[in-house]
């Protein structure tokens, strides 16, 4: 029987820490705002984005809200953004992904000034992660690592295969486990013998998009499992990448989904943005 990693305990300790931060800062007179830029009227998107904004009410985060039509220009949108740049009450600036065909997502995401780039995708946020200095973390693989911190996991050492090499989760999830001391392999859909390289893993992460790709032949036994994977099931209901009812038992320890590391993103995205509020504020 293999450890099941709740994200939702470990994501309820972040907010806790998070509100105690937030009471901190109004004794300062300072309340962490996070705009939010919705573009169009993608139905998963606009859940992702009202879930978002839920956690930052029951943080004590203000949320500012920019829901535009899909076929805003280009103009229109560096507009909002340089709006909420200038914004002092605006400490974070979450532009929700995917942005429309016609938007250039690199050129919005650039536009961000980088103290308020509270998704970590600024490439002054990934240029930090590669030197090692702080700053924002990108918020799913900062999740991962949360999570395998507050269980004890053991990285220094460890040989750590991630699965998947995408600027948002891949790469930065590599990185993070780097500066942790884990031996890690990144792999993608060229790579050769995948269920062996991943079975080399004592951390295996799973970051794909294919639901249930991830069986037992691809799990050392005794490895600790972690599926970042959001796929819609056959059933309608959401999977993972990972094949749970076949990894479970081969496991020491395993996220499940939903309930693993989706809490755990946006709880880091709170937190991201309290902690540009401290710094804008020099607390
Ligand atoms: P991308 O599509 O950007 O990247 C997927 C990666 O998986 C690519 O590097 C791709 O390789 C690799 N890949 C695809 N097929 C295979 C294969 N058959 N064998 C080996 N590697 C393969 O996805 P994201 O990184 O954005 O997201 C990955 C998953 O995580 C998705 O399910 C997404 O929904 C989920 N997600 C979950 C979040 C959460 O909060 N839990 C947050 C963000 C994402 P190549 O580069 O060669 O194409």
């Amino acid at each position: 029987m293999a450890l099941i990693i709740d994200g939702n305990a470990v994501a309820a300790a972040v907010k806790d820490e998070v509100r105690d931060e937030v009471s901190r800062l109004a004794a300062a007179g300072v309340t962490p705002g996070l705009a939010v830029v919705l573009v169009g009227d993608d139905p998963a998107s606009a859940t992702y984005v009202a879930m978002k904004e839920r956690d930052c009410a029951q943080a004590g985060v203000l949320t500012f809200d920019h829901h535009r039509p899909a076929d805003i220009s280009q103009d229109e949108l560096n507009a909002i953004i340089d709006e909420c740049n200038a914004d002092p009450k605006v400490h974070g600036i979450l532009v929700q992904m995917p942005l429309p065909k016609h938007l250039d997502a690199e050129e919005a995401v650039a536009r961000i000034r980088p103290e308020k780039d509270v998704d970590g995708f600024h490439p002054a946020s990934l240029g930090r992660l590669v030197r090692g200095v702080d700053g924002p973390r990108a918020c799913t693989p900062w999740g991962v690592m949360r999570m395998l911190r507050h269980y004890g996991i053991e990285l220094t050492g460890a040989r750590a295969v991630v699965i998947g090499r995408s600027t948002i989760v891949g790469k930065p999830m590599a990185l993070m486990l780097l500066e942790e001391n884990a031996t890690v392999t990144v792999c993608h859909s060229r790579t050769r013998d995948l269920p062996a390289v991943c079975r080399e893993a004592d951390v295996l992460i799973a970051a794909v998009g294919r639901a249930k790709m991830v069986t037992a032949e691809y799990v050392k036994p005794g490895a600790v499992v972690i599926d970042v994977g959001i796929n819609r099931g056959e059933e309608g209901g959401l999977v993972g990448d990972v094949d749970y009812a076949s990894v479970e038992p081969v496991a020491s320890a395993i996220t499940p989904v939903p309930g693993g590391v989706g809490p755990m993103t946006r709880a880091m995205l709170v937190a991201n943005t309290v902690a540009a509020a401290a710094e804008a504020a020099g607390r």
